[in-house]
């Protein structure tokens, strides 16, 4: 959610008497007196984001050296002093403010690039480094890194990790938590970590990408880079209305065919830009839709061109342009840059909203979207991620306008409601921060906001890292909004009912996706074969819904049957439920988009939807993976599929579980505590749990 604002506001100048003498001298001895401000000039610069939230920071503290980071923030723990990372501060959402008035920990200026190791694959650099800096660097030895937020000029690297951003080319590529493969993190209290999607157990480097900062500041990055693929096609398609230009998305993600990037551009967005563009545009023009494709065979690109074409056609294009030519390209994507800047020229303030929806309710979204502003009487252009389901509508108003800016929040969060109706989330890319904090409450059962809350409280115990963002401040008194989600099978309700009984009689658990004999006598297992059904194959979203107990090679035989496919490997006898908590394949972490699962208490978590792109909450996904039955019994997960005509299978990387040490961090310890404080999920699991936990 965001208002670009042309006049600073400081809504909560909550200035506190400033920092302690004491604490200030002995920050300032190691990163010199020049580099800590308190000055209100300064401290009002950094009083705000791209978001409408404002407060006013005690101080303001400017890091020149990565190694700095957490001596600084031990002094700040020691002290009691809430301090929130901020680097290029154009998060949409309030993320970067600090609402309890104390400290900004500015990290621009954190820039290096460690290395670029094209034989791995990996880009090792400092968090403050700008996107666009590193794809430069990138370029020069053909390589690129597929995030691409549309801020890539001014964003960075660790803000993008914060955040999960996401762009154009994530269609094909994943969004920022899918190329991330290692981190390095100051934790809450200063001490330093590195997590890796590579450890043993659950994959905290990717609960770290989308924690908005409040888990952990990243000191280093690790990330997945790849060779420029060697053919690029660009199509340009106008259409006489949106609803046509919809179906030809749902159409060609149907297709099989992954096109890099499937972006939306409205009739008033087109206006807007095309001022200064002078394109020919066809009068009828109502929409219109860029589409590019990649590949390292010519010959794919042009049969898949082919099959695009006629999807186009069947469905109205007025005009079809294709370009293969670098300044063609970028002459067809001018339209799309442009016309965001363009309608922040019209107005005093654009508001981007930021929902997302399982790709074959994309019609359905924008019809529903055009009511809402109809019935506030708004206007506003739409510009968005259509390949992913992700739609931004930018409202124009006048912020001076009290009444009008009453009605655009009242849009922003109708949209929002509407997006969580058709089976989607409120957050596709821009995160939640201050803004939309509210919107949790419609997202999610009680349970699944205590579980965020119960992780943020074992990683910052004193609540001083960017505190009270992401989640509601107090939840349990706004309802939850009806969505359109798949059912639980009664097995699974059995499932839970038999855990709260479980719990209720003190009997501790072994899940198991068999009935075999349990490891240790007063455990009883568990198991997940009757969960043993597909609970939804969606065509069009290219998705499936099933149980934790179907076996993979079934799975694979079912999707084979319907001309589709998944990217995991044929004979696999185990259960999803089991290469999940095993984390089998490193690749599942890119297929999962939602889970249901149950609590050791029987209490059920509903994580993710149908919808492909979800940055709201803490990613639980990626602390199942790997959690060997430890923190939860998994249900369901809803896994990305692919045509069978895609026939490659490149991205199955095998993960062996090194039988040393299974759990190895503290930071494991504290995130089951916040899943099964009482261990009775596979508790020899985390043998040392309770000695720990009793600490
Ligand atoms: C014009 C415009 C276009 C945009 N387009 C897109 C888009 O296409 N896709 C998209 O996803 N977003 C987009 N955004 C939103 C924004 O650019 C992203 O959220 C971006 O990732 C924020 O990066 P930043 O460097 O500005 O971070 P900041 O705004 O400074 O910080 C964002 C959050 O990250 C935390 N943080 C910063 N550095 C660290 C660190 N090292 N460790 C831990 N936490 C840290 C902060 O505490 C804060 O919570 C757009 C914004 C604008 C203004």
């Amino acid at each position: 959610m965001r208002i670009l604002n042309k006049k600073i506001r400081i809504l909560n100048s909550a200035q506190v008497n400033g920092l302690d003498r004491d604490v200030k001298e002995r920050i300032a001895d190691i990163i010199g007196k020049e580099n800590i401000t308190d000055e209100e000039i300064e401290l009002k610069t950094y009083s705000y984001d791209a978001s409408l939230s404002r407060a006013m920071p005690i101080a303001v503290i400017h890091l020149n050296d990565i190694e700095n980071i957490s001596p600084v923030v031990k002094i700040l723990y020691e002290n009691d002093i809430p301090y929130t990372a901020r680097a290029a501060g154009t998060n949409l959402c309030g993320a970067a403010v600090n609402l309890k008035g104390g400290v900004i920990l500015n990290l621009s200026r954190l820039n290096k690039i460690h290395q670029i190791d094209t034989d791995k694959r990996l880009a090792v650099v400092e968090p403050g480094l700008v996107n666009l800096k590193l794809q430069e660097e990138l370029e020069k030895f053909g390589f690129f890194y597929p995030p691409d937020p549309a801020s890539q000029k001014v964003s960075t690297i660790g803000g993008n990790i914060a955040q999960n951003a996401g762009g154009p080319l994530c269609l094909k590529y994943g969004v920022t938590a899918n190329n991330v493969v290692k981190l390095e993190v100051i934790m809450p209290d200063g001490t330093e970590k590195k997590f890796s999607i590579y450890d043993n157990g659950p994959d905290i480097s990717g609960l770290i990408c989308q924690s908005e900062g409040t888990l952990g500041i990243v000191k280093k990055a690790w990330l997945k880079i790849l060779p420029i693929p060697k053919f690029t096609k660009t199509i340009s398609a106008c259409f006489e209305n949106i609803e046509d230009s919809m179906n030809s998305v749902i159409d060609i993600v149907k297709s099989g065919i992954l096109p890099r990037a499937v972006e939306e551009i409205d009739r008033m967005s087109i206006d807007s830009a095309n001022e200064n563009l002078k394109l020919d545009i066809p009068n009828k023009t109502d929409s219109l839709l860029i589409i590019e494709l990649d590949s390292n065979s010519k010959e794919e690109i042009e049969s898949q061109y082919k099959e695009i074409e006629n999807i186009l056609k069947n469905n109205k294009a007025l005009t079809i342009n294709s370009a293969s030519k670098k300044e063609e390209i970028e002459k067809l994507w001018k339209i799309r840059k442009e016309s965001y800047p363009a309608l922040a020229r019209i107005s005093p303030n654009v508001f981007v909203e930021d929902g997302c929806v399982p790709r074959p309710k994309l019609v359905e979204a924008v019809k529903g979207i055009k009511e809402i502003l109809n019935l506030y009487k708004l206007k506003a252009g739409l510009i968005f991620h259509a390949g992913d389901g992700n739609i931004h509508p930018n409202i124009i108003f006048d912020e001076r306008d009290l009444e009008e800016t009453k009605r655009v929040k009242k849009a922003g969060e109708d949209i929002l409601k509407l997006c969580i109706k058709l089976g989607g989330t409120i957050s596709g890319e821009h995160g939640i921060g201050v803004e939309k904090r509210k919107a949790m409450n419609w997202l999610y059962n009680m349970e699944t906001l205590n579980l965020f809350s119960n992780i943020k409280k074992e990683i910052d115990i004193k609540n001083l890292l960017n505190p009270d963002k992401k989640i509601p401040i107090s939840h349990g008194q706004i309802q939850k909004i009806e969505r359109q989600e798949i059912p639980l099978s009664d097995n699974a309700k059995k499932i839970l009912m038999e855990l709260k009984v479980r719990y209720n009689t003190k009997q501790k658990t072994q899940i198991s996706q068999s009935n075999k004999e349990p490891q240790k006598n007063n455990l009883q297992i568990l198991s997940s074969q009757s969960l043993n059904r597909i609970l939804d194959l969606d065509r069009d979203n290219m998705t499936i819904t099933l149980e934790s107990g179907v076996k993979i090679k079934d799975l694979k035989n079912i999707l084979k049957k319907d001309g589709f496919d998944i990217e995991l490997p044929e004979n696999e006898n185990d259960t999803l439920g089991s290469i999940i908590a095993t984390k089998k394949y490193i690749n599942l972490k890119d297929l999962i988009i939602s889970m249901d699962l149950s609590l050791y208490n029987g209490d059920l978590i509903r994580y993710g939807s149908k919808a492909i792109k979800d940055v709201s909450g803490y990613n639980i996904v990626r602390l199942i993976l790997g959690s060997m039955g430890a923190f939860a019994f998994i249900l369901s997960a809803t896994l990305k599929i692919k045509s069978s005509k895609d026939n490659a299978c490149d991205k199955i990387e095998k993960f062996e579980i090194k039988t040393d040490n299974i759990f190895y961090d503290e930071t494991i310890f504290r995130i089951k505590k916040a899943f099964d404080p009482e261990n009775y999920l596979n508790p020899w699991i985390l043998e040392n749990y309770e000695q720990i936990s009793n600490k």
